[in-house]
């Protein structure tokens, strides 16, 4: 089993491994330990494919450690504005920000002083520190779990803690020693483009002689998890509150929220008995401090984020009175239409704006 691990799976990788920006060597022939560390955070969660052009846009800008820390958190939320779960991406700047406070601008190699960063978890660590140190590390992501959940036929639910810390100890065991950044590496790409989800393909995989889910002709009946939750669903309804001048109202996040750093339209939940509309006029009341008169809704939204989906309802609205000042303390802006575009919005705000720009644009029939 562990020759199949060892030599058939890191030979096949040689011959299938696909090309990617941060697979490069530099100069002196090794990977950038800080391009893999960005490419790890980014790929968490999300395709290779949707994270190739923010990688490169991301690393044009911010080429090195120091550029990342030097930046506003303003503009690396821009850049990372549609790649989601943009704590990722507060935690990789205050993370580059610790690396040139406290290791000369070098990421470390010690996992002890790399997972002492912000946002810097096993996962993380054990890819980044085996793909730019060679750290004998196994990684255990959701490729990883499903191929040896395949070749070992490995029934338990695999969104266990118990069978997790098994399947890491499995991969602790079966890491090639000696080479544990493209062992890591071949197991990624054998899950992610062989052993997929659904209709792997078995025959040309490099482990089907030693692979037990095949054995037996149930390839996808691993692995097992068990059921979750339904999702939750939330209706909120937002007010685009538009000065005569043309400029849009908008917040910001509060750090410590999901969405944190990113720009908003004001609003929020509608409460039961409550129109969307009326949910409008009471949070920009509460938000804000201020009243508006609601008018047409200028787009209705529908949005999953990974633990609940939202309809959005956005408004129209005028100011009938008051002064627009956060409750919370947030900085609010007013903002040209054709200026949102510089702020980093979550993508329900996102599909909002680009309601409001094809109404701007819209000829006018009255
Ligand atoms: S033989 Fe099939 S199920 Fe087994 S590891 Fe390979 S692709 Fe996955």
């Amino acid at each position: 089993m562990r020759a199949a691990f060892r030599e058939a799976l890191p030979a096949w990788f040689d011959g299938a491994r696909r090309p990617m920006p941060w697979r490069e060597p530099g100069p002196d022939g090794r990977r950038d330990p800080y391009r893999v560390w960005v490419s790890e955070v980014m790929l968490q969660q999300t395709r290779v494919e949707t994270a190739t052009p923010y990688f490169r846009r991301f690393t044009e800008r911010f080429p090195t450690v120091r550029d990342l820390a030097e930046a506003g958190q303003d503009e690396v939320l821009k850049l990372w504005e549609g790649l989601g779960y943009y704590s990722r991406a507060r935690n990789l700047h205050r993370a580059a920000q610790q690396v040139v406070a406290d290791h000369d601008g070098e990421v470390p190699s010690d996992e002890e002083a790399f997972r002492a960063l912000p946002g810097a978890g096993p996962y993380t660590a054990a890819a980044v520190l085996s793909l730019a140190f060679d750290t004998p590390l196994a990684v255990l992501d959701g490729n990883v779990i499903r191929v040896l959940t395949r070749v070992f036929a490995i029934d338990a639910d695999a969104r266990s803690g118990r069978t997790r810390r098994q399947l890491q100890d499995l991969a602790d065991v079966l890491l090639d020693p000696a080479h544990p950044g493209r062992w890591n590496e071949s197991v990624m790409e054998l899950g992610a483009t062989v052993c997929t989800p659904r209709s792997p393909a078995c025959p040309r995989c490099p482990l089907n002689d030693v692979c037990q889910a095949y054995a037996r002709g149930a390839p996808e009946a691993f692995p097992v998890v068990s059921k979750r939750a339904p999702v939750p669903h939330h209706t909120i309804a937002v007010g685009l509150v538009i000065d005569d001048a043309s400029r849009v109202l908008i917040q910001r996040r509060p750090e410590d929220a999901m969405l944190g750093g990113l720009w908003e339209f004001p609003g929020g939940k509608v409460e039961d008995g409550e129109t969307p509309g009326e949910a409008c006029v009471r949070e920009l009341r509460e938000e804000l401090a201020v009243e508006v008169e609601v008018s047409a809704p200028i787009a209705r939204v529908e949005h999953a984020y990974s633990h609940f989906r939202i309809t959005m309802h956005a408004f129209r609205c005028r100011l009938v009175s008051g002064e627009p000042a956060s409750e919370t303390g947030e900085p609010i802006a007013w903002v040209p239409i054709d200026a949102l575009d510089d702020y980093a919005f979550p993508r329900a705000n996102r599909r909002v704006i680009e309601a409001l720009i094809e109404e701007a644009r819209a000829p006018r029939l009255l």
